[in-house]
C-alpha cells in the first residue's frame, strides 16, 4: 500500500449496501446514458420560481410546463461530473496511543491504509506530538476517494500533556492557510483541499468521565473542525456501561460547552428518523478488527473471545456500522460543507480582520484611511525604537563611565599600596644600615684598628706582593 505522494487505486469492497446511484450524499438520480432524455419519475413538468427571484410572493409558485425542457437532468449532469473529478475527504484521527484508531481506521476502509510501510501511530510515538499524513486513493463501483489520514503519534503519551492540542491546532489552521492563499492568488487554479474535514476524537473505554485533556483538547479545537467522539474498544465495557458512560460523556460535553458536529435537519420524515436514531448513537461506541471468522459459512468480521464473538458490523453490538455510515454514506458531504462554510470561513474572517489594527470593525474602514492608520501606528512605532535607542546608547554610556572611574581609583589605591610598599623597604633598609655600622664600629673597638686602615695596609701588601712576582719571573731568563 503507498502512501503519501504514491496514490494507487485500491478496490474496496465496503460499498456492498451502497445504492449505485447516490455515492456520497449525491442526488439520489438514476444514472442514465448520455443520450436519455426523458426523466423516467417526473411525469409532472413543473417550473418553480424562487421567491428570492421575483421577491413578490412569499410562496414559491409553481408553474406547470407545456413540455419537456430538460433541465431534470440536471442532478445527472452534477453527478457525472462530480464522479469523473472524483471526491477528497480528509480524516483526522487523535487519542492516546493504543486506543485502537489505526485498527478502526483499517477496518472502515477495508484497506490497509495502516500497515508495515506505513504503521500505525502507536508505533511512530516519539517524544513529541507530531502531526502526520497518510494519502491514498480508494476506488470503489468507478467513484475516485482520495483519502487523506491525518494522525497525531505521542499525542497524550506524555507525562505532562498540557499542551498537546497545540501541534494539531497549527495543523489545522496551516491547511486554512493554505487554502486562503491559494484562493487569493490571481490565478486561483486550487491544486488540493488539505483542510481537515473531520476529526474522531479517541475517548478511553476504561475511564469514567471524560479527562481534563480531552475536555481541553475539544474546547480547543471544537470552533476549528467537526469533533465526533469516539469510545474506542467498547468490546471491553458491557451494554450497561456503554450506556451509562455514553450518558455522562454527553453530559460533560454539555457542561463545558463542547460544540461537537451538529448532524443538519433534513425536510423528509424518513431522513428524520434515522438521524434521530443516529444521533442516539453519539458518542459512537465502536469496536475494530481486522480479522474475518467464519460462522454459520458467513465471514464475519469481529474480535473472537471465549464467550463468543463480537461482530464489528452488528448495530447490537457496537455503533461501528453507524459511524461508517454516516462518516462515508451520508454525511460525508455535509462534514466538508460545515468545514467550508463554518470553520473556513471564521478562520477566513479572523485572518482578514487581522490586517485592521483595530479588529473585525476596521474591515469597514475605506483603504485610504487605513493607510493613514498604519502609516500614523508605524511612525508611532519608529518614534517608540528611537526613544528606546537613545535610552538604550544613553545607559551604556553611563555604564562605560562608571566602569572608566572604577579603574581609575582601582588603579589609584594599587600606586598607593605600592608606595607604602616601597617605603616600609626603605625604612628596612636604613635600619639594616644603622644595624651594619654600630657592628663595624664594635669590631674596630674590639680589634683596635679602623676598617679604613685595615684596608690602607691591604693594598699595601698587594703592591709589594705585585712588585717580587715580577722581579722574580725576570731572574728566570
Ligand atoms: P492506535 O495506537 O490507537 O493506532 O492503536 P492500534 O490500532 O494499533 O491498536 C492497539 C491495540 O488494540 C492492538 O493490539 C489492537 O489489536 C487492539 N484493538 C484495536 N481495536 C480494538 C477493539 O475495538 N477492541 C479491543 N479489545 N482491542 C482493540
Amino acid at each position: 500500500m503507498p502512501h503519501q505522494n504514491s496514490v494507487t487505486s485500491i478496490k474496496t469492497n465496503i460499498s456492498t449496501n451502497l445504492p449505485p446511484t447516490a455515492p456520497m450524499n449525491l442526488p439520489r438520480v438514476p444514472v442514465k446514458s448520455e443520450s436519455s432524455t426523458e426523466p423516467t419519475e417526473n411525469k409532472e413538468k413543473l417550473l418553480k420560481t424562487d421567491q428570492s427571484v421575483t421577491g413578490k410572493s412569499n410562496d414559491r409558485k409553481v408553474k406547470k410546463l407545456d413540455g419537456y425542457v430538460g433541465f431534470a437532468n440536471l442532478p445527472n449532469q452534477v453527478y457525472r461530473k462530480a464522479v469523473k473529478k472524483g471526491f477528497e475527504f480528509t480524516l483526522m484521527v487523535v487519542g492516546r496511543s493504543g486506543l485502537g484508531k489505526s485498527t478502526l481506521i483499517n477496518t472502515m476502509f477495508l484497506a490497509d491504509i495502516y500497515g508495515k510501510d506505513h504503521p500505525g501511530p502507536s508505533l511512530r510515538v516519539g517524544k513529541t506530538v507530531r502531526v502526520e499524513t497518510n494519502r491514498c486513493l480508494l476506488k470503489e463501483k468507478g467513484v475516485n476517494l482520495s483519502l487523506t489520514v491525518v494522525d497525531t503519534p505521542g499525542f497524550g503519551d506524555a507525562v505532562d500533556n498540557s499542551d498537546c492540542w497545540q501541534p494539531v491546532l497549527e495543523y489545522i489552521e496551516s491547511r486554512y492557510e493554505e487554502f486562503l492563499n491559494a484562493e487569493s492568488r490571481v490565478n486561483r487554479k486550487l491544486q488540493h483541499d488539505s483542510r481537515v474535514h473531520c476529526c474522531l476524537y479517541f475517548l478511553e473505554s476504561n475511564t469514567h468521565g471524560m479527562t481534563p485533556l480531552d475536555v481541553e483538547f475539544m474546547q480547543r479545537l471544537h470552533d476549528k473542525v467537526n469533533i465526533i467522539p469516539i469510545i474506542s474498544k467498547a468490546d471491553t465495557m458491557t451494554p450497561d456501561e456503554v450506556t451509562e458512560y455514553k450518558k455522562q460523556i454527553l453530559q460533560e460535553i454539555a457542561q463545558h460547552k463542547i460544540k461537537i458536529y451538529d448532524f443538519p435537519d433534513s425536510d423528509k420524515e424518513e431522513d428524520r428518523e434515522n438521524l434521530k436514531k443516529l444521533k442516539a448513537r453519539v458518542p459512537f461506541a465502536v469496536v475494530g478488527s481486522t480479522e474475518v471468522h467464519e460462522v454459520d459459512g458467513k465471514k464475519i468480521r469481529g474480535r473472537k473471545y471465549p464467550w463468543g464473538l463480537v461482530e464489528v458490523e452488528n448495530l447490537d453490538h457496537c455503533d461501528f456500522v453507524a459511524l461508517r455510515n454516516m462518516l462515508l454514506r451520508t454525511h460525508l458531504q455535509d462534514l466538508k460543507e460545515v468545514t467550508s462554510n463554518v470553520h473556513y470561513e471564521n478562520f477566513r474572517f479572523r485572518k482578514l480582520a487581522c490586517f485592521s489594527a483595530d479588529g473585525p470593525k476596521g474591515m469597514t474602514k475605506n483603504p485610504l484611511a487605513q493607510m493613514e492608520d498604519e502609516k500614523r501606528d508605524h511612525d508611532a512605532k519608529l518614534k517608540k525604537m528611537e526613544t528606546e535607542m537613545e535610552q538604550v546608547f544613553e545607559m551604556k554610556v553611563k555604564e562605560k563611565k562608571q566602569k572608566l572611574k572604577d579603574s581609575e581609583i582601582a588603579l589609584q589605591q594599587k600606586n598607593e599600596q605600592m608606595l607604602k610598599r616601597l617605603e616600609s623597604e626603605a625604612s628596612e633598609l636604613d635600619e639594616r644600615r644603622r644595624q651594619l655600622e654600630i657592628e663595624i664600629r664594635e669590631w674596630e673597638s674590639s680589634s683596635g684598628i679602623s676598617l679604613d686602615e685595615l684596608r690602607r695596609r691591604s693594598l699595601e701588601r698587594e703592591t709589594t706582593d705585585g712588585k717580587e712576582k715580577k722581579t722574580k719571573k725576570k731572574g728566570l731568563f
